[in-house]
């Protein structure tokens, strides 16, 4: 069996397919050195300058097998004991997901680490947002550790702190800065989880909210009470899903390309708007068609097909259903009669799901193997080494938020906790 061949029936339980490129069988270090994300679905996006790069992995962590370095991963395990938490998220790789003490979404596992008061190093197999989030929530002197730095979001990296601002002072110069006569505000700010710590800040300093993908009507609906339209960001494809579904027609929601100016919408369109989205998406959802879905409707007639809510819109419409990974486990897991699952959302996820509900058929939308690009950055070898460098007392790859950015940052998040879900 070829190294492709391991990689590609580790991610599909034993089945082989066709993946986006033979690179998944290489180590994510290979690609530390270059300029892209890596293989999976964000190989063209481009990386921000100034992004967190990964310094080399010490060869003894490339060069061994993957039985060391499970058993070496066990061992530091068993070291640190409860000073000691690791985190996985569902789209991770199961090799790593195997030596994880919680598995959960990006929030989830933020709140999972708060479970855990006494633990001194919360390490996180995700990436960089949800590492920085974590490192907003937890206790000053708990330190968070991302296996692999390069293990960044494609669409987080898509609105960064200059453009958003500078996007702002456009805002506010068409819409001015007074409330209306109900006290709504011109334009109040709505970032996604899946963004830097600086812009939850942002939105902390500015009026706004941070939703994820499981409450976002209920914050779009705190942030109506509270403004005339909302500027939401990074990902279009939650922001427009949440808002149609909701009553706002797609013809208010221009879009903002940060590369133009009023963002590529007029000025008339601008006023008109009650939800402007930003230019970003998820390279591992955009893979998903409406195609897809006629197919698996064909060949498994009864089929039930959900979708995650950064698909794009004809995709959630096509779809049965639509909602966040916590919503896309609860369906399955509620599924009382044998059935069959087309879902929409990353592969690791998908697979797991099949393996842990073998009286379901379950499989991805998607018949290519393409997992997030990020995700796959980090590998047994990267949580060998930072637990290992633990172990000798030694913290490498720490995510530091900074105090100022945090304290703004929290705000937004607290309003977002006290944001009550919809019925
Ligand atoms: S699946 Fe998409 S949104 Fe999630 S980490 Fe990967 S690129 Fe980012």
């Amino acid at each position: 069996m070829t190294a492709l061949d391991t990689v590609i029936r580790g991610i599909t339980n034993g089945a082989a397919g066709e993946v986006c490129t033979p690179d998944l069988a290489k180590g994510p270090w290979e690609f530390d050195t270059m300029p892209g994300y890596g293989p999976g679905s964000s190989m063209l996006d481009v990386i921000p300058t100034g992004s967190p790069r990964q310094g080399a992995l010490p060869a003894e962590y490339r060069d061994a097998p993957d039985a060391e370095l499970h058993e070496r991963i066990r061992a530091a395990k068993a070291a640190l004991g409860d000073r000691l938490v690791i985190l996985g998220h569902f789209y991770q790789r199961d090799e790593v997901v195997e030596h994880a003490d919680f598995l959960g979404d990006s929030f989830q596992l933020a709140n999972a680490a708060l479970t855990k008061p006494d633990t001194e190093y919360i390490v996180f197999c995700g990436v960089h947002f949800m590492a920085e989030t974590a490192d907003i929530l937890a206790r000053d002197e708990q330190r968070v550790i991302l296996p692999n730095l390069a293990a960044g979001c494609s669409m987080a990296d898509m609105a960064d702190i200059d453009s958003v601002e500078a996007a702002w002072e456009e805002l506010t110069a068409l819409y001015g800065s007074s409330p209306d006569a109900d006290g709504r505000a011109p334009v109040i700010p709505v970032t996604y989880m899946n963004s830097s710590a600086a812009l939850k800040a942002f939105c902390g300093r500015n009026g706004g909210i941070v939703c994820t993908s499981s409450n976002a009507a209920a914050v779009l609906e705190w942030a109506f009470e509270r403004g005339q339209r909302v500027l939401f960001f990074p990902d279009q494809h939650l922001g427009r899903n949440t808002a149609k579904a909701m009553g706002v027609p797609v013809s208010r929601m221009p879009m903002w390309n940060p590369r133009k100016a009023l963002g590529g919408s007029t000025a008339a369109e601008l006023l008109d708007a009650q939800v402007i989205l930003w230019h970003g998406f998820c390279s591992v959802h955009k893979r998903f068609t409406p195609q897809q879905i006629e197919a698996a409707r064909a060949s498994h007639p009864g089929v039930r097909v959900i979708v995650h809510p950064e698909c794009p819109m004809e995709v959630v419409d096509a779809a049965d259903e639509a909602g966040s990974t916590d919503h896309i486990r609860r369906a399955v897991a509620g599924a009382t009669e044998p059935s069959v699952f087309a879902i929409g959302t990353e592969i690791n996820m998908v697979n797991r799901l099949a393996a842990e509900h073998p009286q379901h058929t379950i499989f991805c939308l998607d018949p290519v193997i393409c997992p997030c690009s990020t995700m796959y950055r980090i590998h047994p070898g990267y949580l060998a080494w930072v637990l290992e460098e633990l172990v000798a007392g030694r913290i490498v790859n720490e995510i530091v938020v900074d105090a100022s950015v945090q304290a703004d940052a929290r705000v937004a998040l607290e309003r977002m906790l006290a944001a009550k879900p919809r019925g």
